[in-house]
């Protein structure tokens, strides 16, 4: 018999969830103004709302915990991390930050003016919402390939290059401070970015002389894929990998609250001292002092062996094949996932899925809270809600991809609570032709208001 897959590691301790009835969860979710953001978690069985700072962190983190230096200046912790990054990513320069809105806030602040454009594949909320703050402008230039749940590419977060020269070309250069490539592309949904891309990326920024800044939230899982799809990389190490995609970057971004396996914190990394001596000022006026950055000396330990951890091959391929498990059950039932399956998560095509709901009534929104009332299970919209208004005309934005996310955290669940999330799923699935009336808001904030938004029943 052959051996089938088993988890790569064993688990030291536990917490305990609950269960709810669906006439509890139907009075929460309406208490909760239908935001699945505003419940509070004990009334969720399975969180799946994001696979960001919800990891469960080794023992050898934990030990790392009571290393900590906690000195103003200076702190081995920092050196640590500092080593760390210089040894995972190549980059000489760091910044320490909260997490990864700060990182981009103080690298936006240094580098960012109004009336800017900023090309990339799509960028995530948070870096979109930095930019436009600044009243610049976020050009995606991601494939089309990626808008389309059903085409089979292994690269979909891969930026068209031709989109991209054309954003080039057709402006001056001062008007294009950086191209940020987002690794994988959460926004696209989790899909990862090509070597040949990256190089092509590089190439190209060079020839207009423009700088290249990498958002890595999930740069491990990018190399994951990499090695998996990519020809030429399946006998390379994921640190080799790694190395290799930084290599075409001027810099990057990290939250460290995913692929770093930590639950808060994150960093700005540079390759030359005049981008980080920029920075520094704001890092200073905004996080903390250089050599902690809004983070605890004890949080830095954690972080460094973080980014050793979630860089091992047999740690990625549980996570990835988990969620590859939760995608293939529902893709076998015939439920429309986006495909191939993303390193994080499974995104449901909630327009598929729901046909019956108008755009004008939050389609994957109404899908997520289907599931919450169905089995406790909490994804998260990525869609209408999520893309906001444009800034300008105050218009909604309508997404061509109307997604709910159902996101994995690190090393925190087994395959039966994957298998209840399935058949939750799949129950809803079944009696999709009787959802028929979606939400419409009642309350929203002007900016990112998918967190706070309130809605009501059309
Ligand atoms: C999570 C994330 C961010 C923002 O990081 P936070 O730590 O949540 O502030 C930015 N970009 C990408 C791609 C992310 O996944």
């Amino acid at each position: 018999m052959e051996l089938p897959f088993a988890e790569s590691f064993k688990i030291k301790m536990v917490e305990s969830i609950k269960r709810s009835t669906r006439q509890n969860r139907i009075k929460w979710i309406e208490e909760a103004k239908n935001n699945l953001f505003n419940l509070s978690s004990d009334k969720v069985f399975i969180d799946l709302l994001t696979d960001s700072g919800t990891g469960a962190m080794s023992d050898k983190q934990w030990s790392e915990m009571m290393l900590g230096d906690e000195s103003y200046a200076g702190a081995s912790s920092f050196f640590k991390l500092k080593n760390a990054i210089k040894d995972i990513t190549g980059f000489d320069y760091y910044l320490p930050t909260h997490q990864g809105r700060a990182a981009e806030n103080v690298l936006f602040s240094a580098k960012i003016k109004e009336g800017n454009l900023v090309p990339g594949n799509t960028h995530f909320d948070t870096t979109k919402g930095h930019i436009e703050f600044r009243k610049a402008y976020a050009i995606d230039c991601t494939i089309d390939e990626a808008f389309d749940t059903a085409i089979d590419h292994p690269f979909k977060g891969n930026l068209d290059l031709i989109k991209l020269e054309n954003v080039l070309k057709s402006n001056p250069k001062e008007n294009i401070p950086l191209i940020i490539v987002t690794i994988t592309c959460n926004s696209s949904g989790g899909q990862p970015v090509s070597m040949e891309n990256l190089k092509a990326v590089r190439q190209m920024s060079d020839k207009y002389g423009i700088q290249v800044f990498f958002d890595s939230a999930r740069f491990a899982e990018n190399a994951y894929f990499i090695k998996i799809r990519e020809k030429g990389y399946a006998h390379k190490s994921i640190r080799e990998i790694v190395k290799e995609m930084f290599s075409y970057a001027d810099g990057m971004t990290m939250s460290a609250k995913k692929d770093a396996i930590v639950n808060m914190g994150g960093f700005i990394g540079f390759r030359n001292k005049d981008d980080y001596d920029d920075a520094s000022v704001f890092n200073i006026m905004f996080e903390g002092y250089l050599s902690y950055g809004g983070m605890s000396g004890r949080d830095m330990n954690a972080l460094a062996q973080g980014l050793y951890e979630g860089t091992e091959f047999d740690y990625l391929e549980t996570r990835i094949s988990q969620v590859a498990y939760l995608g293939q059950k529902l893709k076998d039932y015939g439920v429309p996932v986006q495909y191939p399956f993303g390193g994080h998560a499974i995104f449901v095509d909630a327009k598929k899925f729901l046909p019956n709901i108008p755009k004008e009534e939050y389609i994957a929104q109404t899908l997520a809270v289907e599931l919450y009332i169905e089995g406790g299970v909490r994804g998260v919209e990525i869609g209408t809600l999520l893309a906001d208004r444009d800034p300008e005309t105050g218009i909604n934005r309508y997404p061509e991809l109307e997604l709910m996310r159902l996101t994995i955290p690190r090393r925190v669940y087994t395959n039966n609570h994957i298998d209840y999330v399935a058949a939750a799923l799949i129950n809803v699935y079944d009696r999709r032709n009787g959802i028929t009336k979606g939400f419409k808001i009642t309350k929203e904030a002007p900016i990112l208001r998918h967190f706070t938004v309130s809605l009501e029943r059309v």
